[in-house]
């Protein structure tokens, strides 16, 4: 077996999590990943550790302490003002050598993927990618990590005994962020950046940003599957009127009733809401990942032996084209009437 670039024997005690930023923002997995990072920093004794890359952008630092990390370490460059694969994966793998972390997490951002897949072999270390939970021994300080596998029907736990550092990769919404201690502090370690331009094969040139749909921050959430045969303004109407937003499973996404970015699922978004309206969905597995954290789930389908009832808290067996259309009627009154009597 080809041995990764250092040993147990001389990884240094400590976690990290790259701490991925775009234009001074944090994305919310790197604080996702620093509040799990700190619960299994505290069951090993070890240091949590943020390695924070880009161009002035060391008063981050005090977001990354506030969410559980005791050290930054922090690459300043002007070449790493923007995420290029090549400049990224040089200073982390200069980072990560230097500093001979025991476990290195990564968000599943399509910057964090195709880092990590990089560093994993140019460290000659293995990637649990996709995890959906991660736990520490706490004798041995082997990283647990959870992954499914053959669509779902297999969990597996994967431990990484001899390869350091153990890499994971986890989606936005698999873990809480936790709530920010802005009075923990800790040290800002300034790394020196050895990059030349030569090095760097893409260039920035145009910034494009999508119209941001974000299905992780909606509290209510209406999802439609093929069940509701294409008819998605229904649901927007009524996640209009629930001040939510509208998602849907994989089918109604292939046969282009709604863009990809509101998948949910394995292969989507995981969300979190705090309720979630199923319609005409029969609750695979693969969507159900997405929607197994919200408080509350009310399914509609007609059948009523629907896996997805197993999962609901409320499970009304009915035709999404009368429940939907009934529900909108009864949202409106109600609306009609508080606007009356304010
Ligand atoms: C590797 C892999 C990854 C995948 N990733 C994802 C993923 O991320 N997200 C995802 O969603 N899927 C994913 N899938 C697909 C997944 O396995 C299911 O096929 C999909 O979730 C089914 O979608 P559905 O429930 O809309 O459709 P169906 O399974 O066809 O269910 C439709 C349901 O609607 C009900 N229905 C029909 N008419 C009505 C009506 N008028 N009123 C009420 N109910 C009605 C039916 O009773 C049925 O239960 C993945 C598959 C694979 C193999």
């Amino acid at each position: 077996m080809v041995k990764s670039l250092y040993s147990v024997d001389e990884e240094s005690k400590t976690i990290w999590v790259f701490l991925e930023q775009e234009n001074g923002v944090f994305e919310g997995v790197s604080l996702e990943l620093l509040s799990k990072g700190r619960e299994l920093a505290d069951q090993l004794g070890w240091q949590l550790i943020g390695l924070l890359l880009g161009h002035e952008v060391g008063g981050l630092a005090d977001t990354a302490f506030a969410h559980g990390a005791d050290e930054v370490r922090l690459a300043d460059h002007p070449l790493l003002e923007h995420f290029t694969i090549e400049a990224y994966a040089h200073v982390v793998f200069q980072a990560i050598m230097q500093g001979k972390p025991s476990v290195f997490l990564t968000g599943v951002t399509p910057n964090g993927r195709d880092l990590a897949g990089r560093l994993a072999v140019r460290l000659r270390t293995g990637l649990n990618a996709d995890c959906t939970d991660l736990r520490v021994e706490p004798e041995t300080g082997v990283l647990v990590s959870e992954v499914s596998g053959f669509g779902g029907g297999v969990l597996a736990l994967i431990e990484m005994q001899t390869h350091r550092p153990q890499m994971a990769t986890v989606r936005a919404g698999v873990f809480l962020p936790g709530e920010p201690d802005f009075d923990r502090q800790g040290m800002v370690v300034r790394l020196p950046v050895d990059l030349a331009e030569e090095l760097i094969h893409t260039r920035v040139v145009e910034r494009v940003v999508g119209q941001g749909v974000d299905l992780t921050q909606a509290p209510v959430l209406i999802a439609g599957g093929r069940g509701v045969e294409g008819d998605f303004a229904m649901l927007r109407e009524l996640a209009e009127l629930l001040g939510g937003d509208v998602g849907a499973t994989r089918p109604p996404v292939d046969e282009g009733h709604i863009e990809r970015a509101r998948q949910i699922g394995q292969t989507g978004v995981i969300c979190r809401p705090k309720v979630a309206v199923v319609c005409g969905i029969s609750g695979a597995f693969h969507f159900v990942v997405g929607i197994q954290e919200a408080e509350t789930v009310i399914a509609i389908n007609t059948d009523p032996a629907a896996p997805i009832f197993d999962y609901a808290d409320y499970c009304i067996v009915g035709d999404v084209h009368e429940v939907v259309p009934a529900l909108i009627r009864e949202l409106q009154v109600k609306s009609c009437k508080l606007q009356v009597a304010s």
